[in-house]
């Protein structure tokens, strides 16, 4: 996986189509939160900088097809404007004759917001209608938007495939980078620590690590699958009944190709998942049938940071346990430590194990945080971004 980017391609006088992750939370009609946002800006400022004219393109929510004010990028607008310190237009659509007449008025080094292109049913099913109204208003093609990298959209695929050059910006070069070098040619040993609430939504990941890292942790809620699996008691705890057998062959398919598959050996146990519940720590062998395993406890964070002694990349996707409430934070947030610790290569991805590490106080110890959730497991799974292959080779 090997992309130009665009540092490898002309900017100056050209129309720029960028499309960028501008689905940010908002707040009473506001930007709640603008880290993606912020997270676009190196590679705008880098095309204005060069003289481009252009053109940013996001989704925002779900509005399905639909024109609906309250998905509209104006307050996206309006904060990308105080961060560039210059106004920002927003066209009134995201395609059509008016908005080419605004492209096509652009001088270099300037600037238009489109509409959020999900008001077209189109977008999300690459279509082609759409996908050409969009290539009208291109002469090159940038995707930074790595966190629907996973979907064939118009905005992301249709434009690439039309309009040529069609490059990653430097936030999607820096995920295509860092899975490189984190997955597709790491230096060993690499330890991959798996956590989250499913197993089912991670098997996909465990059975793609097999064969590629030398040692998996797995913490989180998980982990109790597979200690069902081999038959201990798990009172309480949440256990995906029908991925028992599917953790036994994950356990067996480890053993035989050489993989260390390290489960905890204890747990933070309670009556109920709640902030102020009665908390004890008990052996994983010997869970009681009133109680539910809701954090790693304090032998398994010793074991799990033995393992990542002397290793040499290590690849993180979920928590170790339900960190968004105090009693059951310190698995995560001591693993989340003693990774930052690590003079190891480290790739943190998903949503949930962002906010773990942010909480953590660590997450600027870390070689680097994948923007993308969904993303970054179908990477991990071995899959091929559609968003990323439709881009130039390098
Ligand atoms: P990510 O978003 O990083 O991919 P997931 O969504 O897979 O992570 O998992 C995160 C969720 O898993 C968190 O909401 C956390 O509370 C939950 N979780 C972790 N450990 C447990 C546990 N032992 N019991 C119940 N839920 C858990
Ligand atoms: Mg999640």
């Amino acid at each position: 996986m090997n992309k130009r980017t665009i540092k490898d391609v002309a900017l100056k006088g050209k129309r720029v189509f960028m499309r960028v992750d501008f689905n940010v939370p908002m707040k009473n009609g506001k930007v709640g939160e603008d880290t993606r946002i912020r997270g676009a800006l190196p590679t705008i400022k880098y095309a204005l900088e060069q003289g481009a004219r252009l053109v940013l393109a996001s989704h925002m929510g779900r509005p399905k097809g639909k024109r609906s004010p309250e998905f509209s990028l104006a307050p996206v607008a309006d904060r990308l404007g105080e961060l560039l310190g210059k106004k920002v237009p927003l066209a009134p659509d995201c395609v059509g004759p008016e908005v080419e007449a605004m492209v096509n008025n652009l001088k270099d080094g300037e600037l238009l917001l489109l509409e959020n292109v999900r008001f077209h049913a189109g977008e999300t099913k690459n279509d082609p209608v759409l996908s050409d109204g969009f290539a009208r208003l291109a002469d090159v093609a940038v995707n930074d938007a790595f966190g629907t990298a996973h979907r064939a959209h118009s905005s992301n695929v249709g434009i690439s495939e039309r309009v040529k050059p069609a490059v990653a910006g430097l936030l999607m070069a820096d995920e295509i980078n860092y899975f490189n070098k984190a997955m597709t040619s790491p230096e060993h040993p690499v330890v991959a620590i798996l956590g989250g609430a499913k197993v089912s939504t991670k098997i996909n990941v465990i059975e793609a690590l097999f064969g590629k890292v030398d040692k998996i942790l797995i913490g989180g809620a998980m982990a109790f699958t597979f200690f069902k699996a081999k038959g201990f008691p798990v009172g309480k705890s949440l256990v995906e009944a029908d991925m028992v057998d599917i953790a036994q062959k994950a356990m067996d398919k480890a053993a035989s190709m050489g993989v260390q598959l390290i489960l905890p050996v204890d747990a933070v146990a309670a009556a109920q998942m709640d902030a102020g519940a009665v908390t004890s720590v008990v052996n994983v062998d010997a869970m009681p049938d009133d109680l539910m395993g809701l954090d790693i406890g304090p032998k398994s964070v010793e074991l799990f940071k033995q393992a990542l002694v002397g290793v040499k990349t290590i690849v993180w996707n979920g928590p170790m346990g339900v960190f968004e409430m105090a009693p059951f934070a310190s698995g995560t947030i001591n693993l989340g430590k003693a990774v930052a610790a690590s003079s190891a290569l480290s790739v943190v991805g998903g949503g949930d194990t962002d906010a773990a590490v942010r909480a953590a106080g660590v997450a600027d110890k870390i070689s680097y945080i994948s923007t993308g959730g969904g993303a970054f497991l179908e990477l991990m799974e071995g899959k091929t971004l559609p968003g990323i292959a439709a881009l130039d080779n390098a």
